[in-house]
Formats: structure tokens, sequence, C-alpha cells
């Protein structure tokens, strides 16, 4: 899998709770909560990050749950 570019690789926060978790975590520490998410447009899962704003695979605007 190719690399994400960004600055933010290894802080992930959670997309229910907004726990920062390290980059490796599949599931947030505090809740519980998966930290893949899946595309509404696309379908492609990849991993939650604060700072996305745009699926990666196809573009879709991402709405921020709780950010
Ligand atoms: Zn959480
Ligand atoms: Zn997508």
């Amino acid at each position: 899998m190719a690399e994400l570019t960004g600055q933010a690789l290894g802080a992930y926060r959670c997309p229910k709770c907004g726990t920062v978790t390290s980059g490796d975590r599949k599931f947030c520490s505090e809740c519980g909560k998966e930290l893949d998410i899946e595309c509404p447009e696309c379908g492609a899962t990849w991993r939650y990050m604060y700072n996305y704003t745009f699926c990666p695979s196809c573009g879709a605007k991402v709405k921020k749950k709780l950010f």
C-alpha cells in the first residue's frame, strides 16, 4: 500500500470520541470504535485521519462527524 502523504502519520483521531491514537492501532483505546472508516461514496476503507477532508480514493467530501 502506498505511503500516506502528510505530516500527521502516526497521529490519528478517533472519529467517535476524538481520542488521539498512535498509528498502528486498529481500534480506539477509549471507546473501541474501529479507526478505519468507509467512504459513503465509493466504499473504500481507509484509516481515519482528523485532517482528511476528502476521500483519498474518489475525492468525495468526507463529513467530519465531530470536528
Ligand atoms: Zn474513541
Ligand atoms: Zn470515496
